[in-house]
């Protein structure tokens, strides 16, 4: 892979972090109605949460246009990622995917002993689907797709992407990652689960942690066909990891829609903030579609992240094609101009 990350290699305090921007979270979450609808929701904590994951199930088949068989649901999309892999790889086999990429999925089924068949970005870091398509064989056993992707940010046509999963599919089943679609302007014409409701082997995650601002109270699901659903299902109870507390405030947060359209538009107000500044001081980051920015840096990685991380700003640092690259997550305004101001003084 280009892709390695530079992990901290000194002992930072968490408490002494003013801007946690390191993990694409969202700072203005949970809605004050799902904060509400989860204190009511603990003292029924004593019973399995059965009843209110049916009822969940039952209010995104509605909001994706599937009946509630497509739909899985686990603690976080993560897990999700993880089971799919489970079923997928234990006999090996491959996994195609971009480079880079979100790698939960290629990491687990690298553990499992499949082979990852990376296929680079290409030059405006979309899919390069056509080599994708190429590196699919009988052996590959799923291809991942991570739109927008991370940690680029960057998205792929939508119109090619229908018509990658389409013929792909037909071969080998396609994942589909989700989890910034909400960010996006048009998150309508970009998602492909359209192509679930078509019967397509497609297999669509989303996430309850970027736009819900929920990433500690890990919910997440999948829309992909019975059959699939049923094949992770009938090794692994679904509904077993969930909190009924969770799973009350998710149900809560799917009627926020003024919440989560406040969150993108901040999120984008933010974006567009970190963009002209950081451009401004000469430095190329990739136009972003999600609720992170990541650009090339001209100091060395280890330096740079622990300059951020003793002013109090956590970011990543990643490796990409020999050169170190800053991935910040958008927070609040004011973390932003933080952040802007001690990169200044940390990069001169
Ligand atoms: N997929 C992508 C692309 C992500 O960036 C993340 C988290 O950052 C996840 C999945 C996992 O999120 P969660 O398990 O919180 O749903």
């Amino acid at each position: 892979s280009t892709l390695k990350e530079y992990i901290p290699n000194f002992n930072y305090d968490e408490a002494r972090i003013t801007a946690r921007l390191s993990a694409n979270e969202n700072p203005y979450g949970p809605a004050p109605k799902v904060i509400q609808a989860i204190s009511e929701a603990v003292s029924s904590g004593n019973r399995y949460g059965h009843r209110d994951a049916a009822t969940l199930i039952e209010m995104i088949a509605e909001k994706e246009g599937v009946s509630p068989e497509h739909i899985m649901l686990g603690p976080g999309s993560s897990d999700l990622l993880e089971k799919t892999a489970f079923v997928s790889f234990s006999h090996g086999g491959n996994i195609v995917s971009a480079d880079p990429a979100y790698m939960s999925i290629v990491s687990t089924a690298k553990a499992l002993g499949a082979t990852w068949k990376p296929v680079g970005l290409t030059k405006d870091y979309a899919h390069d689907l056509d080599a994708m398509a190429n590196a699919v064989d009988t052996e590959t056993k799923l291809v991942y797709v991570c739109n927008p992707n991370n940690p680029t940010g960057s998205i792929t046509d939508p119109v090619k992407l229908k018509s990658f999963c389409t013929s792909v599919s037909e071969k080998t089943p396609v994942f589909v990652d989700e989890a910034y679609l909400e960010f996006l302007d048009d998150a309508e014409s970009h998602t492909m689960v359209g192509l679930v409701a078509e019967g397509k082997d497609v297999i669509v995650a989303r996430t309850f942690s970027k736009i819900h601002g929920m990433a500690g109270l890990r919910i997440g699901y999948i829309v992909a066909q019975p059959e699939r659903i049923k094949s992770i299902t009938n090794k692994v109870r679904s509904t077993m990891g969930l909190c009924v507390t969770s799973l009350k405030g998710a149900i809560a947060s799917m009627k926020e829609q003024k919440f989560l359209e406040d969150c993108k538009k901040r999120n984008a107000e933010c974006r567009t903030f970190v963009t002209a500044e950081i451009s401004k001081l000469g430095y190329d980051i990739i136009p972003s579609y999600t609720s992170f920015l990541i650009f090339p840096i001209t100091m060395a990685g280890d330096a740079f992240m622990k300059g951020m991380y003793d002013e109090g700003v956590g970011i990543r640092v990643f490796n990409i094609a020999d050169k170190p690259w800053c991935r910040v997550s958008m927070g609040t305004m004011e973390e932003m101009k933080y952040f802007v101001e001690t990169f200044k003084k940390v990069t001169v």
